[in-house]
């Protein structure tokens, strides 16, 4: 079960707006403004009857069916929320692949150490997915999915921090990488 809540606000003055349909802005009733900021909440509640591995399996994979759903509605609320929500299921997937693939190299008893050198699992991450590569023997980065997915977690940084919204291309690409990606990590 997946669910996502949206609050929308002013995007200049930060008033709470309610009930707006995304294609017909009124003004702010407190500045006038018709730009707006959303702040976005995804949650995902796994049967707890499901064995611990179908657990793991499924949870990226559900992020990415949400996403997918909210990329064939179309509208751009729809298709920047499909964006983080793929870039979600990317860093959920690279935090198991990571921590098992240390574990596999006995180094899982300085798993708490490593994961504090490193700030999350941006492909911008050079170093981690360096240390990545070298243990698994195969360069991510000479991956097809990897410099679109790069690109791609630009555009869900624009959406988190500038108030950009996606558009049907960019949410497509999005969900395609971000599909291979977790396929390759084997999450
Ligand atoms: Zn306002």
């Amino acid at each position: 079960m997946s669910s996502i809540t949206t609050d929308t606000y002013c995007g200049k003055c930060g008033e709470p707006i309610y009930n707006e349909d995304s294609h017909n802005r009124k003004p702010c009733p407190k500045c006038g403004a018709t730009s707006r900021k959303y702040s976005l909440t995804a949650s995902v509640t796994v049967a707890v009857s499901a064995s611990v591995k179908a657990t793991v399996v499924l949870y990226p994979q559900s992020l990415l069916d949400t996403a997918e759903s909210l990329i064939s509605k179309g509208d751009e609320l729809s298709l920047s929320m499909a964006v983080i929500l793929c870039h979600t299921a990317c860093d959920i997937a690279a935090d198991r692949a990571f921590s098992s693939i240390l574990d596999s190299n006995s180094l899982g008893h300085i798993k708490k150490e490593l994961r504090a050198m490193f700030s999350g699992y941006s492909p911008n991450n050079d170093r981690l997915w360096n240390l990545y590569s070298a243990l698994s023997g195969e360069k991510i980065q000479h991956k097809p999915f990897w410099t679109p997915l790069k690109k791609s977690y630009d555009c869900r940084t624009d959406i988190v921090h500038k108030g950009k919204m996606a558009d049907m291309k960019q949410a497509t690409i999005t969900h395609k990488e971000a599909t291979s990606f977790v396929a390759y990590l084997k999450q």
